[in-house]
């Protein structure tokens, strides 16, 4: 009997620290998204967890060698739509297929790369070894970049977009367009 009733103990031991464990788990998830509504406001600056993981990339190149540039980062709305006209209602060529709110950009959780050599100029040939290693700078500072967390989109299986780097915090482009937002530090405070 005496066994018995240690064996409930410990059963209820068990239990009682999964029920704990599940329930931090839920509370720090929840916290990870913020689902503010339709009228959620447009972030206006990058994310600044992207913004932290940026400046450590170019840090990691830099090491191996390799002078990047960031060419692109947050985009407002109205920025994407002029884009989207361009090679449309605007001459020249075409350059984006996404409107305002369709892209990572226009949430602050995307940048866009190139390269930059000794001379200054900016290099977009992705087979282009700078720091002579045997290996495309730009193909390194993709993988760079993974291990930081973006998703890159030269990894994309329909379109390739070789200078995006995009963090989604597990979020859709519909999620984002539908207000729910990633947390910040800030954020995560104010609640
Ligand atoms: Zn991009």
């Amino acid at each position: 009997m005496k066994k018995f009733n240690s064996l409930i103990i410990t059963w209820g031991l068990i239990i009682l620290f999964l029920v704990v464990i599940g329930f931090f788990y839920n509370f720090s998830r929840d916290d990870d998204y913020l689902y503010l509504g339709k009228d959620a406001p447009i972030p206006r600056e990058l994310h600044p967890l992207v913004d932290e993981k940026k400046n450590t990339l170019i840090q990691q190149a830099l090491v191996l060698n390799i002078h990047l540039v960031i060419t692109d980062e947050f985009r407002s709305f109205e920025q994407q739509n002029a884009l989207y006209e361009k090679g449309r209602s605007i001459e020249g060529n075409i350059v984006t297929n996404a409107r305002a709110g369709e892209t990572y950009h226009n949430y602050g959780l995307a940048i866009d790369y190139a390269l930059i050599n000794d001379a200054g100029d900016y290099i977009w040939d992705t087979t282009y070894d700078g720091n002579v290693n045997g290996k495309s700078d730009w193909f390194e500072v993709a993988e760079l970049a993974k291990n930081l967390g973006f998703e890159w989109g030269g990894d994309w299986s329909g379109f390739k977009d070789y200078p995006h780097l995009q963090m989604t915090f597990g979020l859709s482009i519909r999620q984002l367009q539908e207000g729910v937002r990633p947390a910040t530090e800030e954020m995560k405070t104010v609640e």
